[in-house]
C-alpha cells in the first residue's frame, strides 16, 4: 500500500462536533462560524475575523476590501499557486510575479522593484509553513496581505504576534493543516477592512443594493475546523517530531527548506532540496519503489510568470527550485510504521 502524500486526520471528536451541528437544525452560517471567528481573533491577539468559502475567496475579498481595482498592480511570489493570479484578476487588478528567496522560497523583497515596479500591494505567501519577510515588504511602502494558507499555527518571530501582519488569509482546503473539506478566513486588525469583507460575503435580505456575493462558510465546516483548531499545538508538535526523524535520516548532499526546525514552525511540507534535477528525480523514483508518494510542490509550468508568458530569466531562483525540490508525506495521520518506512528509504538513498 502506497503511503499517500497527504491524508486528512478526522477524529471522533471532529465527527461529534459535526454531528452536533447536523442535529441542531441550523447548518448554514451561524453560531459555529461565529465561534471559529472568535478563535482566530484570540489566536492573533485581537482584530476581526471573517470566515468564507475558500482561501481564494479570502484573497479576493481582502484585495477588494483594500480597494484594489483595475489600476491596482499587485506583487505576488511566482513560486506559488494560481489562486493568487485568480484573486487579483477577479478584482480586475494587474498581477506581477516576483522571484523568491533560495532558502525560504518566500517572496524576495529585493526583487520587488525589478519584477513588480509600481505595485502598491503585495501578497506574501508563507511558503510551506515558513515566514515571509513581511516587515521588509512593508518597509517598501506596499500594503501586504499575509497569505497564511500554508502556515496556520506557525508561531511568529516578531512580538509574539501573527507575523506582525495586519491582514491575513487562511485556507481550510482538504490538503491544508486543518480542513473543513473547503473553507477560508480573513483576519484583519482594521475594523473597516473586516467590515467590508463581512458585508461582501452575504447578499440576502439587505436594505441597500451594492454588488455582493455568497462566500459563506457553513456551520458544518466551521464545526469540523473548530474541533481541529483545539489540536493545533499537538498538530505542530507531531509534525515537528516527524520532521526531526526525517532530518536525521537525510543523506549528505540533500538539503531542506530553511527554518524547518525553528521552534514555532508549523511544518506544513517537508521539502527536500537536491543538488540538481537528475538527483531529485532519482529520489522520487527511489521513494516510489518503496511505496512512498512524493510530489514536486510547484512544477515549472505552474510558476506564475510562466502562466503569464513572462521572461524566465527574470525569475532565476524559482526556475531552479522547480528542478530541485521534492515534498515528502508529513501529516499527523502517518502511523509509526509509515514514518519508519520513510526514514529507512531516506537512509538507503545514495546520491
Ligand atoms: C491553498 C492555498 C490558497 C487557496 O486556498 P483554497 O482554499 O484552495 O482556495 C491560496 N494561497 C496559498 C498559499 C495556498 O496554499
Amino acid at each position: 500500500m502506497m503511503i499517500p502524500h497527504n491524508r486528512p486526520l478526522i477524529t471522533a471528536e471532529d465527527r461529534a462536533a459535526v454531528d452536533e451541528v447536523l442535529a441542531s437544525g441550523w447548518i448554514a452560517q451561524g453560531e459555529a462560524v461565529a465561534a471559529l471567528e472568535g478563535e482566530f481573533v484570540r489566536m492573533n491577539g485581537g482584530g476581526y475575523a471573517c470566515a468564507v468559502s475558500s482561501g481564494t475567496a479570502a484573497l479576493y475579498m481582502a484585495l477588494n476590501a483594500l480597494g484594489a481595482d483595475r489600476r491596482t498592480v499587485v506583487a505576488v511570489p511566482t513560486y506559488a499557486c494560481s489562486a493568487l493570479l485568480n484573486a487579483v484578476n477577479l478584482c480586475g487588478g494587474i498581477p506581477r510575479p516576483v522571484d523568491v528567496l533560495p532558502d525560504s522560497f518566500c517572496l524576495d523583497p529585493e526583487a520587488l522593484e525589478s519584477n513588480a515596479p509600481g505595485s502598491r500591494f503585495a501578497i506574501a505567501v508563507n511558503a510551506f509553513g515558513a515566514q515571509a519577510e513581511i516587515a521588509s515588504i512593508k518597509a517598501t511602502g506596499r500594503s501586504v496581505i499575509d497569505d497564511c494558507c500554508q502556515s496556520l499555527g506557525t508561531r511568529p518571530r516578531e512580538n509574539g504576534r501573527a507575523t506582525g501582519s495586519a491582514l491575513s488569509v487562511y485556507s481550510f482546503y482538504a490538503t491544508k493543516i486543518i480542513t473543513g473539506g473547503q473553507g477560508g478566513l480573513i483576519w484583519s486588525r482594521d475594523p473597516d477592512c473586516a467590515r467590508a469583507c463581512i458585508d461582501y460575503r452575504q447578499f440576502d435580505c439587505r436594505e441597500n443594493y451594492v454588488p455582493r456575493f455568497n462566500f459563506q462558510m457553513t456551520d458544518i465546516q466551521a464545526a469540523m475546523i473548530g474541533s481541529q483548531m483545539k489540536r493545533l499545538d499537538a498538530i505542530r508538535e507531531r509534525r515537528q517530531k516527524i520532521a526531526a526523524a526525517y532530518l536525521e535520516a537525510m543523506p549528505n548532499g540533500l538539503m531542506v527548506q530553511s527554518g524547518l526546525m525553528d521552534g514555532g514552525r508549523m511544518v506544513y511540507r517537508f521539502i527536500v532540496v537536491a543538488p540538481n534535477r537528475p538527483i531529485r528525480d532519482r529520489l522520487r523514483q527511489h521513494l516510489e519503489l518503496r511505496e512512498i508518494a512524493s510530489i514536486v510542490p510547484v512544477e515549472r509550468y505552474e510558476l506564475l510568470h510562466r502562466y503569464l508568458g513572462l521572461e524566465a530569466a527574470d525569475f532565476p531562483v524559482a526556475e531552479r527550485l522547480v528542478d530541485t525540490t521534492l515534498s515528502l508525506p508529513i501529516y499527523p495521520g502517518l502511523s509509526e510504521t509509515e514514518i519508519e518506512q520513510v526514514v529507512q528509504a531516506l537512509k538507503d538513498f545514495r546520491i
